[in-house]
């Protein structure tokens, strides 16, 4: 492959900034996103799902969307064979890579796997996601988990909103990382700036939403649903957190390797290689700048080196999260 090859260039995508009542500022003053308002909450950096699509920035596929490259160029993903035949068992672009600013807490929420997702919701994949915590305020939790035994106490602790009693906090700091399976009850608390990777799937059910009025009324919640997806008992505690603040300079580290992903932090001091045989590899520019396989790239870029790119090379001082399938 030499460097003219339009393939073995990285796609930088434009991401899309969401407003939601909880965000905040620190998408454009951290990391320099063009939007406006003091709501900001979410950056779906690298999504192909049309309830936030991304586009393709520079390069011979200027403008094109993520979600039409994954139609017309399936080379580009390591999803086209011999005969022409798709290699991948997915219909559609299945990651999704978002920075999610909580000024104040989120719902307290859950998803469906595949299985419940495919029947209840026209067919839809299911959510499984995991949280790298870029920046949290000294003494901050997040909710993972519930405190119910069984179905019962279960039913109970939400139709009876004894929510202090059915709520998990777990103490957090910068460089945790977290994996939500299905069935996970989850919230994203106040003060903490969040790297989310997840199934490509927007499918979310609100178990609660802490009485708050959006436009003057609550916002839907869904309790049955809720009921019928939360896994009984919770993992424990120490299973849920694990920690990758200092992780080892110019060394792919794997924080977690599931059916849906794998997701890995990059400390880049100097210069690095590697080579990948992944089907395409995802990366977020966490903080710092530096070059990619010669690509100038800064803090809040997110990019896809396609199938092509087995050698990466890395230069500067920055750190970056990358997945795959
Ligand atoms: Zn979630």
């Amino acid at each position: 492959m030499n460097s003219e090859n339009i393939y073995a260039e990285p796609l930088f995508l434009n991401p899309v900034l969401t407003h939601n009542i909880w965000g905040g500022t620190r998408l454009r003053d951290d990391y320099g996103y063009q939007v406006e308002g003091n709501d900001i909450g979410e950056c779906w950096g690298i999504s192909a799902h049309p309830n936030g699509e991304g586009t393709v920035r520079g390069g011979a596929f200027d403008g094109k969307k993520l979600s039409e490259l994954w139609e017309t160029n399936p080379e580009l993903f390591g999803n086209v064979g011999p005969g022409g035949e798709r290699l991948l068992p997915y219909d559609r672009f299945p990651l999704l890579t978002k920075i999610i600013d909580a000024k104040d807490d989120l719902s307290i929420q859950v998803h469906p796997d595949d299985e419940y997702a495919a029947e209840h919701e026209n067919g839809s994949f299911g959510k499984t996601e995991c949280w790298y915590v870029l920046d949290c305020d000294e003494n901050s939790s997040l909710v993972i988990g519930h405190n119910a035994q069984n179905k019962d106490e279960l039913e109970d602790m939400i139709n009876n909103g004894r929510w202090s009693d059915f709520i998990r906090e777990l103490p957090v700091k910068k460089g945790d990382f977290l994996q939500i399976d299905p069935g996970t009850v989850h919230a994203i608390k106040g003060g903490v700036l969040i790297l989310e990777t997840q199934q490509n799937s927007d499918i979310t059910y609100r178990v609660y939403d802490y009485d708050r009025l959006q436009n003057g009324k609550p916002r839907q919640l869904h309790v049955k649903q809720s009921i019928d997806v939360i896994t009984v008992p919770a993992k424990s505690a120490e299973d849920s957190v694990r920690h990758f603040a200092d992780t080892e300079v110019n060394s792919v580290v794997c924080m977690y390797e599931c059916k849906y992903y794998k997701v890995s932090k990059i400390s880049v001091q100097g210069s690095m290689q590697f080579c990948q045989d992944n089907p395409f590899l995802a990366m977020s520019i966490l903080d710092g700048a530096g070059k990619v396989n010669g690509f100038d790239v800064k803090k809040g870029d997110h990019l896809i080196l396609p199938n092509a790119v087995k050698n990466v090379e890395l230069t500067g001082d920055m750190r970056i999260i990358v997945s795959t399938i």
